[in-house]
């Protein structure tokens, strides 16, 4: 059986897990009564590492990004902040950064461990193989965190551009050529593309692209 791009497959499939994260936030004001967005990078960008991590051993310490995964919270303390092997342990860690909060930790625990199956017939189709110790991972875990932060969810768009507001938020992952550093694949989630009213639901889209050795494809392209 020919290899696929399994590394780009399982980014898609993190890169959604990450998404998922952003969005709990948007349930914070029924639920939660703590802000865990200032968290919400450091985890995603572990959540990515750890992932990763797990498919493809050895390749986490190749996975930099932008957030330290070190976390102060509200009483000073640092903490070290690290997927846990048990979503139990996860939650105690989560609690001990979002003092206290017991129903926020268990939800982002929740969504930390759940597993996601996210997949794109396009690049199922491509059979390439790239050898895994070549390559480099660059992440910016929340791009727009002022966005993410303080963005509003009603900016209406310029002929598709928004200018400002939670649209411009996006979960960037780059891989490159550890050596050179030429760019050989990479994602870009956005996680709150439109918004179910009712529910106050959003709903993401994702893209991804590849370029290594006479192969280009991007996800814009037809199969
Ligand atoms: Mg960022």
């Amino acid at each position: 059986m020919a290899w696929r791009v399994g590394i780009l497959r399982e980014l898609l499939c993190v890169s959604e897990k990450a998404a998922n994260i952003a969005r709990k936030e948007g349930e914070k004001n029924k639920k939660f009564a703590v802000d865990f967005k200032p968290l919400a990078g450091v985890l995603v960008q572990e959540a990515i590492k750890q992932n990763m991590e797990n498919k493809f051993p050895g390749l986490g310490k190749k996975i930099f990004g932008e957030e330290s995964n070190e976390f102060t919270n509200a009483l000073g303390e640092k903490i070290i902040m690290r997927l846990c092997p048990t979503v139990e342990e996860t939650v105690d860690l989560l609690n001990k950064v979002l003092n206290g909060n017991k129903l926020a930790s268990e939800t982002l625990a929740k969504v930390v461990h759940q597993d996601v199956v996210f997949s794109d017939p396009a690049l199922d189709a491509i059979e390439i193989n790239i050898p895994q110790d070549t390559l480099g991972v660059w992440v910016d875990p929340i791009d727009s965190t002022y966005q993410y932060i303080k963005g509003s969810a009603d900016i209406k768009s310029n002929q598709g551009i928004f200018p400002s507001g939670l649209q411009c938020v996006t979960i960037l992952i780059g891989v490159c050529d550890i050596q050179t550093g030429v760019p050989l694949m990479g994602v870009i989630n956005q996680p709150f593309v439109s918004q179910d009213l009712n529910a106050l639901r959003w709903k993401g889209q994702c893209n991804w692209g590849l370029s290594y050795m006479g192969t280009n494809i991007h996800s814009f392209l037809p199969v």
